[in-house]
């Protein structure tokens, strides 16, 4: 089996490319923030604080996690209900942020998410897939760009679907988000010490494609 890991900050683009990368050349791509999201937002809708980690995990007996891989997209159902399109919210965003400082959290993943990998070529996305994860990935790549071309992509995305929203706000929640990702405990985000560096902050998307895909393909190569 081929892995490949894609970690990074949020809005680098990771998801975006990783599902192009996953059709073109052949992989399931496994989106594990989706599985934070939908805990999050499983946190939220129960009245539970996302932080709180002796409420969230009184909540994990409740939650049936079923992620399933339909015409190469894959698709999260939270207790049977494909809430897919619920946890792309900001507000789904901050909740997995915040469920994922928590050790029984990781731990109830943790397993999941090997096991996708086990049984397919997987090109799989999040913040800890390269250095906890999927140590031992076929190849692993650390995708960023600087905070502010970040805020920029993400503001045109948001202003693309009717929510405008202004510069500042945008780039303090990614901010955030960053700071609230690499300062936690457990798993917090990093380089993986053998992680290829893609720093797309000068890119355009079709150049960042290009240069994952160069990469991808030769990993493929090699194996
Ligand atoms: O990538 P996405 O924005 O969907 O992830 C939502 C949140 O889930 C992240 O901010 C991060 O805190 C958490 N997450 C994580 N580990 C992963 C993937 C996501 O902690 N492997």
């Amino acid at each position: 089996m081929i892995s490949v890991a894609i970690d990074g900050p949020s809005g680098a683009g990771k998801s975006s490319m990783a599902r192009r990368l996953a059709a073109e050349l052949g992989f399931t791509y496994v989106d594990t923030g989706a599985m934070y999201r939908a805990i999050g937002l499983y946190a939220l809708r129960r009245g539970a604080d996302p932080r709180d980690e002796a409420a969230v995990a009184a909540l994990l007996p409740d939650i049936t996690l079923d992620i399933q891989i339909m015409d190469g997209t894959q698709h999260v159902f939270l207790n049977g209900e494909d809430v897919s399109t619920a946890i792309r919210t900001e507000e789904a965003g901050m909740a997995a942020s915040a469920v994922g400082t928590l050790a029984p959290v990781r731990a109830f993943l943790l397993e999941t998410q090997r096991a996708l990998a086990r049984s397919r070529d997987v090109l799989m996305d999040g913040r800890d897939i390269g250095t906890v994860v999927l140590p031992d990935a076929t190849l692993k790549i650390y995708l960023t760009a600087s905070p502010a071309a970040r805020a920029e992509r993400r503001q045109k995305e948001l202003a693309e679907k009717g929510q405008p929203a202004d510069f500042a706000t945008v780039l303090a929640d990614i901010e955030a988000r960053d700071w609230q990702d690499s300062h936690r405990a457990i798993a917090p985000l990093r380089r993986a010490e053998d992680a290829v560096l893609v720093d797309t902050s000068e890119m355009d998307i079709e150049a960042s494609f290009a240069a994952l895909r160069a990469l991808v393909v030769k990993a493929q190569e090699r194996a």
